[in-house]
């Protein structure tokens, strides 16, 4: 198979990596991609993730077999349905079951329309109508969300009314998040702790793949800003075989249900995020149409199956048998990944920062260093260029030492300004311990 990987992230880094091993596969192309995917794949930098045009032109030029499609914005902006006339096939949603992510009042109201479990929450279209439902709201916190796609930047959680004033003022009077912004959800604060769930959905098939957790606040201990995520391990002890059994049937099927009968078959990577709530009982707090990031450098490490036949099948264009017996994880195993970012992140960063030592560290057993933000100067040194830059990726039989070995890693990476979190799997270690 001829593949085209979309994206220039750590999880397209993984994710060629993975599909690179696979026996059937003839040629890779990463675009626009990024220095680390240059080992196992072509990658054509000057072709934009957003370029539609360009993209189905450089796919019918090399006789691509799948693209598969990393990040969320082409999905809603409609790359799949793009490909989808052109005959080819693509891994990720349509752009209507893109909604999913691209719409937060729309994943809202389909998930009241599904009985699935999730915060309770008003639609409001404008300032006005925004600021009488708040009115109404006795307690606090609340979330606020912009509909639309932000980044991570659309959520605003406000620990009172003033707060919660000045979220409206940023989304509906300055417009600071555009278009994204001119509708908001205004939802009930959850209590609890937060697991990604993954499933490849093909219509109303479903196999789910290893719970994750991933750690959004730029400091240790979970304080601070949110970034796009500082570390990320799988399995996640919090979602236990009963507890993910319940999540598929509460969740996962009736989403994959819903979205067949309402006409829009969803087909792809179906990421729920869940608030696991005290007594076991769970809600989502969003669906994302692709894999997490970076999340899924360590699904990518635990996963010993070929991903590439895989993704093929998910990415038909009719509902066919996924093949679900053919998921193969490492037995007793762990993974763990830790996101290394520019100095300053997650606010105004400095970007050209010369990074050595990669070979080295990656000597060490069980470690993968997938490149995020990375890019080379000149003098073909690499450098970094954004903000987050690497993700060094362990394995091993436990999360411990799988914590261990990325922090050996990290220490013989020649870096000495990388910021990053020092306390990557704390949650789960401390269950363990329990
Ligand atoms: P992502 O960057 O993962 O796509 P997003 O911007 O689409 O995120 P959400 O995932 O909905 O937005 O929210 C971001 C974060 O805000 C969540 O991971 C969670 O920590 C927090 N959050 C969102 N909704 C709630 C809620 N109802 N109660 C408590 N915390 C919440």
């Amino acid at each position: 198979l001829k593949v085209l990987v979309i994206g220039s992230g750590g999880r397209e880094h993984a994710l060629c990596d993975k599909i690179a091993e696979s026996p059937h596969l003839k040629s890779l192309y990463a675009a626009p991609g990024n220095p680390g995917m240059e080992r196992v794949a072509h990658c054509v930098s000057d072709l934009d993730a957003a370029d539609i045009s360009a993209i189905c032109g450089f796919v019918q030029e090399k006789s691509i077999d799948l693209v598969v499609i990393g990040p969320e914005a082409p999905l809603v902006s409609g790359l799949v349905d793009a490909l989808g006339a052109l005959k080819v096939r693509a891994f990720g949603p349509s752009q209507a079951a893109a909604r999913l992510e691209g719409s937060k009042a729309f994943s809202k109201a389909f998930m009241k329309r599904h009985g699935i479990p999730t915060a309770d929450y008003d639609r409001c279209g404008s300032l006005e109508e925004a600021t009488t439902v708040l009115g109404r709201r006795e307690r606090f916190p609340v979330v606020i969300k912009a509909d639309g796609l932000a980044a991570g930047k659309g959520v605003f959680i406000a620990s009172n009314r003033g707060e919660a004033e000045d979220a409206l003022r940023v989304l509906f009077v300055e417009q600071r998040l555009g278009e994204a912004g001119r509708t908001v959800v205004i939802e009930d604060y959850l209590i609890g702790e937060e697991a990604s769930f993954f499933a490849l959905v093909n219509g109303e098939q479903v196999v789910p793949l290893l719970p994750a957790q991933d750690h959004k606040a730029a400091y240790d201990g979970d304080r601070g800003p949110n970034t796009g995520g500082m570390g990320a391990y799988a399995p996640a002890p919090v979602v236990t075989p009963q507890l993910a059994e319940r999540i598929l049937a509460q969740v996962v099927r009736p989403t994959a249900a819903g979205m067949v009968a309402e006409g829009t078959p969803y087909r792809g990577l179906l990421y729920c995020g869940l608030m696991i709530e005290s007594g076991d009982a769970f809600r989502v707090l969003e669906y994302n149409v692709r894999f997490g990031d970076p999340e899924c450098q360590v699904l990518c490490m635990l996963l010993e199956s070929d991903l590439l036949p895989v993704l093929f099948e998910t990415a038909s264009f009719t509902s066919s048998e996924l093949p679900a017996q053919s998921l193969q994880w490492a037995a007793d195993a762990a993974a763990l990944t830790v996101v290394l970012a520019s100095p300053g992140y997650p606010g105004p960063y400095r970007s050209g920062d010369v990074i050595r030592g990669l070979e080295e560290a990656e000597t060490l057993p069980g470690v993968k260093i997938f490149h995020a933000g990375t890019s080379r100067d000149a003098r073909g040194q690499l450098v970094a260029k954004g903000g987050r830059v690497l993700n060094v990726t362990a394995h091993a039989a436990t999360l411990r030492e799988a914590q261990q070995r990325a922090y050996e890693a990290i220490a013989r990476i020649d870096w000495p300004d990388a910021f990053y979190r020092r306390d990557i799997g704390w949650r789960a270690l401390e269950r363990e311990q329990r």
